[in-house]
C-alpha cells in the first residue's frame, strides 16, 4: 500500500502524461498543417507513447489499491513558428516531466517506499531516452536550417520512426 500523498502525486503525474500526449498531438496537427508529414508521424508516435506512460502509472495505482482520478486538462498550444521551435518546446516539456518524476522519486525515498522507487526506475531511464531523442532531432533541424532540401530529408527521416 502506498501513502495518500504518493497516490495524489502519481495521479498528478498520470494527468501530466495525458497532457503530454495532447501537446504532442497538437504538434502533430501543426506539423501536418505546415506540410511536414514525417514530423507529424513522429509526434503521433509520441502521442501514443505518452498515453502508454499514463496507463503504466495508472496500472501501478490500481495494483496498489489506489483510485485513478482524471483531471481537467489545460489547452495545449496549437501553433509553432517552425519545426525547430516545436522540437525545442518538446525538449523543454520533457525536461519538466523529468523533474516531476525526480520529485516523485524524492518523495518515495523520504517515505521509504521501495515499491514506488522500483517502479520509477523504468521512467527515469525512459526520460534519458526521451530527452536524447528530441535533442537528436533538434540537431538535425539546426543542421538543415536554411536548406529546403535538407529540411525535406529530415522530415522524411522523422517519418521513418517506428514503435519504440
Ligand atoms: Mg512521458
Amino acid at each position: 500500500m502506498i501513502s495518500t500523498k504518493m497516490a495524489d502525486e502519481i495521479n498528478a503525474q498520470i494527468n501530466r502524461e495525458f497532457f503530454s500526449a495532447f501537446l504532442y498531438l497538437a504538434m502533430a496537427n501543426d506539423a501536418m498543417d505546415k506540410g511536414f508529414k514525417g514530423a507529424s508521424h513522429w509526434f503521433k508516435k509520441q502521442f501514443e507513447e505518452e498515453q502508454e506512460h499514463a496507463l503504466k502509472f495508472a496500472q501501478y495505482l490500481e495494483d496498489q489499491g489506489a483510485k485513478v482520478e482524471i483531471d481537467a486538462m489545460e489547452k495545449p498550444k496549437g501553433e509553432w513558428e517552425d519545426l525547430l521551435e516545436m522540437f525545442q518546446d518538446a525538449l523543454e516539456h520533457e525536461k519538466k516531466v523529468t523533474a516531476w518524476i525526480n520529485d516523485i522519486n524524492t518523495l518515495a525515498l523520504e517515505e521509504k517506499d521501495y515499491a514506488t522507487q522500483n517502479m520509477l526506475v523504468w521512467f527515469i531511464d525512459e526520460q534519458v531516452e526521451e530527452e536524447a531523442s528530441v535533442e537528436d532531432v533538434i540537431w538535425m533541424l539546426e543542421m538543415s536550417r536554411g536548406s529546403k532540401g535538407a529540411m525535406l530529408m529530415t522530415d522524411r527521416r522523422l517519418g521513418e520512426r517506428e514503435d519504440d
